[in-house]
């Protein structure tokens, strides 16, 4: 093809072929706003037989979002019907499985379908699933979620345990836990939700943690029927309070980077009144107690747990665990707590993200090459050597206490604007350079040492270098990046 033959082509609007990987919250977000843009020629991947994605998988009792639902809803489609401040899981499940009806995006979406490799090719992207299916595509949006797969503990006699034993994102319902004696490892979010929604059902509680947490109190109360009235008939309301919680959130989001904000002191000085007020036994109260500042591992939020660990049937269990046996756990002051049922609530590969799945970006070079020795990604969302490959809720994105819905959909209507590129036939080939990359990556590690998840405190967000893997600016910049693609910081073939 001659030069101009070439440019005659390339500024020529194409129609572009997309896949989008995962349908949990942000892969039913990017079908709707994808067909939204008029992009009609895509696939939704999912390689379970439902949508929901973090919301599907955890089933645990006890399970509830700690953002509070109008703001943990997307913007485009509130509803005055949520049942509670913060709702339980099933009820937000049944909130993307009803959007994903409403907005017709079950019609794109392949379910049992798992992506296992993605390939760059002769400029599009080689799709392949376990079932063998194959899929050509202009462009990849990989929105497989960050907390997915569980992480389990490495724990001497583990296989040998006799009763019931399941991570807490597989959980096992026909296990009978009523009048069961229950072991919980772990005090993250997870299991502070699970001790509060189990104490009154078992025999008894107990619950191994390794480290304390430092928990925030909050109510929960539920909505009313007048109330939920008032949204039904005022949908302004709802968008205002939609807007009221994003700023609120705001505010502590852009006060979590800086551990001496105010924010932080307000923070911590919460969770401090919380364990003393409603903690009485002077031995379980110092039990209680972090020795890090609130914050630094990720703040865990319950009305009761304080409550549900002081009933005459919980035991906090702090003497370190030995070994699993055959009949419960064994801990390092030699006693044997017998257990029926065994919960590993011991979190997630928080470095996993889209992974397993094989990738291979430009000149052969493979997903596991471009993040070793660890993840990396301009602004969380793309790679250099992987064009036209986008990621919601990537690496070192804001992950903290916030809703991961606006997140997702600030760094769409951002993707979307690359995507645009594409479409109009500016380029065939969009991608960050490494120089943006590297200087992203260099800005990120020198704001991090103010941030508060650095102030002395073992927690999934760090890397393997004890740096924290996430956005440590505030979320005004984050709002700010994400308005429009720096021209400087892509390369456009
Ligand atoms: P997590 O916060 O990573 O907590 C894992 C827990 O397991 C920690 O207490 C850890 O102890 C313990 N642990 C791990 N390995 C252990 C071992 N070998 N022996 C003893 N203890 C061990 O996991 P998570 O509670 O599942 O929560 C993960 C994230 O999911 C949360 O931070 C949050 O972002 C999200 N989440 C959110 C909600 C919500 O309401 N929005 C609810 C649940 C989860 P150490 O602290 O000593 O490492």
């Amino acid at each position: 093809m001659d030069e101009r033959a070439r440019q005659d082509d390339l500024d020529a609007p194409r129609p572009l072929r997309l896949a989008v990987i995962g349908a949990g919250m942000a892969g039913i977000l990017s079908a709707i706003k994808l067909g939204e843009a008029g992009f009609t020629d895509f696939t939704v991947y999912e390689k379970a037989s439902s949508v929901g994605g973090t919301w599907r998988e955890n089933t645990y009792p006890g399970l509830s979002c700690d953002v509070p639902s109008h703001l943990y809803s997307y913007s485009f489609a509130l509803t005055p019907e949520w049942s509670h401040r913060y709702s339980p899981g099933p009820e937000i499940r049944a909130y993307f499985e009803r959007v994903a009806r409403e907005y017709d995006v079950m019609r794109s979406i392949r379910f049992g379908e798992e992506v296992t490799s993605c390939r760059f090719a002769n400029g599009r992207w080689q799709i392949e699933t376990a079932r063998g299916h194959r899929d050509e595509v202009d462009a990849v949006i990989a929105a497989t979620g960050v907390l997915h797969h569980p992480k389990l503990p490495d724990i001497d006699g583990m296989e040998s345990f006799s009763g019931a034993m399941f991570h807490s994102a597989r959980w096992d319902h026909s296990v009978a836990l009523d009048g069961a004696r229950l072991g919980i490892i772990g005090t993250g979010s997870t299991a502070v939700q699970m001790v509060s929604a189990l104490v009154h059902r078992v025999a008894r509680l107990s619950l191994f943690q390794r480290t304390a947490q430092w928990v925030m109190p909050q109510e929960n109360p539920e909505f009313t029927e007048e109330e939920k009235a008032a949204f039904r008939a005022d949908p302004a309301a709802l968008l205002g309070l939609h807007a009221d919680l994003s700023k609120m959130f705001g505010v502590f989001a852009n006060g979590i980077v800086d551990a001496e904000s105010p924010q932080m002191k307000m923070v911590q000085a919460a969770c401090l009144a919380n364990l003393e007020d409603n903690v009485r036994d002077p031995v379980l109260r110092e039990k209680l107690r972090p020795s890090y500042r609130a914050a630094c591992k990720r703040l865990v939020i319950s009305p009761d747990f304080y409550d549900a660990i002081q009933q005459p049937n919980a035991a906090l269990v702090t003497e370190g665990i030995e070994r699993i046996e055959p009949r419960g756990v064994r801990t390092r002051d030699g006693r044997l707590h017998e257990l029926d049922v065994l919960v590993l609530a011991t979190g997630f590969k928080a470095d996993a993200f889209m992974r397993p799945m094989r990738i291979t970006g430009r000149g052969g070079m493979t997903l596991e090459q471009l993040w070793n020795p660890r993840p990396e990604a301009y602004l969380s969302i793309s790679v250099p050597e992987l064009p036209n490959f986008f990621m919601l809720n990537g690496p070192n994105g804001p992950v903290g206490n916030f809703s991961l819905i606006e997140v997702a959909e600030l760094q769409l209507g951002y993707i979307m604007q690359l995507l645009e590129r594409l479409r109009s036939g500016a380029c065939r080939e969009v991608s960050p350079t490494r120089t943006a990359m590297e200087a992203f990556e260099a800005e990120r590690e020198a704001a991090i040492p103010k941030t508060v998840w650095v102030t002395g405190c073992r927690s999934w967000y760090l890397d393997d270098r004890g740096i924290p893997a996430v956005w440590p600016f505030t979320f005004d910049r984050f709002r700010d990046e994400m308005r429009a693609p720096a021209e400087t910081a892509f390369e456009f073939r």
